[in-house]
């Protein structure tokens, strides 16, 4: 007897994303800076007075009361996971599954399809603009005709970075079919969030999920959440495993969020920063697409894409090569980093293209 996963699963390609040793390191978009001294003492103490004899708070009620007062809202809004993806992953185990669609625009965030597929949920897949925009009028069409349990955003977009126009969210809002889920993984870097639409409480068909990694100094701690009606967060709760948030990360979490003012100083320098990297690249000869994230998306002009990709490695830096992914031929993206690294990052881009 052989042993054989699912045939869906034998079929497909994974997620990848390099991690390769090299001095500057752009292809994530995590946050340059480290998190908080303070922070890191204070969660040095805490760990002391972990009870690890003891399962975790099952329900993290520490944690989403204080994340939940981030919003203005109380804990039953709030449901977190190991990581906006366990969010995500959550959602389509508990609104898609066999016999459910799930409904995406491409060029997305590839991880909104691949775990919708890993859950046996049928992918329908919508196409963005040529500039990689989406307007109310062409999505509500497409909402009506495939009926999607589950309807997924990206604002601002990985990997384009565009911000999706008011209209278009607020609209999809209301329309009325299945979840919508508007990922926030980049919320603060942008000019505007929409978890306020959805606490104001008439919007209960709809999700926004945040996470820890980007914003807040703690990919490594993996923590993500979602703002939802307290009838969606129920049911999650059913579907996620039991203890699924050990007693370390709730306490990570909960001491973090008493740095709100050092986040926002950060998601401000690097908003900054954004703004001298792009002034920067529309300086050489590439295309730069408009970022309301803490990434830009460009596509060089005169050299391969895959090419300047080797070429930015051999110089120990690293970007995201998207030069393969469809709509994106030539692609390269570019996490914002710390003033140095992405000094660096320009000054091996100077000498790969002129
Ligand atoms: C990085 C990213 C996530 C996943 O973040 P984790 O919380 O680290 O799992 C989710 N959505 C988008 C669009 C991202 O870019």
């Amino acid at each position: 007897m052989s042993i054989t996963p699912r045939d869906d699963v034998a079929l497909m390609a994974g997620y990848h994303s390099p991690q390769v040793d090299v001095a500057v390191r752009l292809n994530t978009n995590e946050s340059p800076y480290p998190a908080p001294a303070a922070w890191r003492a204070r969660l040095h103490d805490a760990l002391d007075a972990i009870e690890w004899h003891r399962y975790p708070d099952r329900d993290a009620l520490d944690l989403r009361r204080a994340i939940g007062a981030l919003h203005g809202v109380g804990p039953e809004l709030i449901f977190v996971a190991n990581g906006s993806n366990e969010v995500l992953q959550t959602i389509l185990l508990t609104y898609g599954g066999p016999g459910r669609r799930a409904l995406v625009w491409e060029p997305t965030y590839a991880l909104h399809s691949h775990i919708a597929r890993i859950t046996s949920t049928e992918v329908i897949t919508g196409e963005r603009g040529p500039d990689f925009s989406l307007t109310f009028a062409d999505a509500a069409k497409l909402v009506r005709h495939s009926q999607p349990d589950i309807t997924f955003l990206c604002s601002p977009n990985n990997p384009t970075g565009m911000v999706d126009d008011e209209d278009l969210v607020a609209g999809l809002m209301y329309e009325p079919s299945g979840l919508l889920v508007i990922d926030e993984a980049y919320g603060q870097f942008a000019p505007k969030s929409h978890v306020d639409a959805v606490v104001s409480g008439e919007l209960a068909g709809s999700v926004v999920t945040r996470t820890f990694s980007k914003t807040w100094s703690m990919a490594a701690a993996r923590l993500g959440y979602c703002v939802a009606a307290p009838e969606v967060v129920e049911q999650l709760y059913k579907v996620v495993l039991p203890y699924h948030l050990d007693a370390f990360k709730q306490v990570a979490a909960t001491l973090a969020l008493d740095y709100v003012d050092e986040m926002n100083a950060r998601v401000a320098s690097l908003v900054e920063e954004r703004g001298r990297l792009q002034a920067a690249l529309t300086e050489l000869p590439v295309d730069v697409f408009p970022s309301g994230a803490n990434f830009i998306l460009f596509r060089p002009t005169a050299v391969d894409g895959a090419e300047v990709w080797q070429q930015l490695l051999d110089r120990s830096v690293l970007v995201r090569d998207c030069s393969s992914w469809p709509r994106l031929e030539g692609c390269l993206r570019v996490t914002i980093g710390t003033t140095d690294e992405d000094d660096a990052f320009l000054t091996a881009l100077q000498e790969i293209l002129t």
